[in-house]
């Protein structure tokens, strides 16, 4: 299957989780398993040379950056929401398109000096990649790169993670 066909299969839905949000779904995308190996093949070609582990964001990021991981051969940081963990390393609050959230990483995941590569299903404005950074800086390791299945590119996620590489299979 071609990466387009398989993409094609996310869904909008509009004004949700509120008003004026366009919410893209890979339920379906998931739920296809030619489709599913198609992005996860993708997103394991994006996911540089040098990377030494994933970073992935609760919770459609585990989907993606388990099975990245199991076909790149890395291992996964699990990056939390709150009050998931019995043992926090650090917390970061960030703004969201829709609310404000706040992410943790567990006692553990990542050893200072690793190249981290950042996986999730959508870059809107890129605080979650941001504070994901920030989290990864804060262990002493360095994000080697982003690797995302959409970006929405009107909301300025690249340039708010400028100096980061950012590769997403569509940009829309
Ligand atoms: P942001 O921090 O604004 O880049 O938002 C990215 C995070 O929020 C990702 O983990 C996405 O899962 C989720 N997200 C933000 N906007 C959308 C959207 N329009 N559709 C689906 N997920 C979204």
């Amino acid at each position: 299957m071609k990466v387009d066909e398989a993409l094609d299969l996310i869904a909008e839905i509009p004004d949700f989780p509120e008003p004026g949000i366009l919410f893209r779904d890979l339920t379906p995308l998931f739920g296809d398993p030619a489709a599913f190996a198609t992005v996860i093949d993708a997103l394991g070609d994006v996911v540089g040379p040098d990377a030494d582990v994933l970073a992935a964001v609760e919770a459609r990021g585990f989907v993606l950056a388990a099975a990245v991981g199991y076909a790149r051969g890395l291992g996964v940081a699990l990056v939390r929401k709150p009050g998931k963990l019995p043992s926090v390393a650090a917390r970061v609050d960030y703004a969201l398109e829709y609310g404000t959230a706040t992410l943790e990483l567990p006692e553990g995941s990542l050893r200072a000096g690793q190249r981290v590569a950042v996986v999730d299903d959508v870059l809107a404005t890129g605080g979650t990649v941001e504070a994901t950074a920030k989290l990864v800086e804060g262990a002493g390791a360095r994000v080697s790169g982003v690797a995302v299945v959409l970006e929405l590119a009107a909301l300025g996620g690249r340039a708010r993670l400028a100096g980061l590489p950012v590769t997403a299979l569509r940009t829309c």
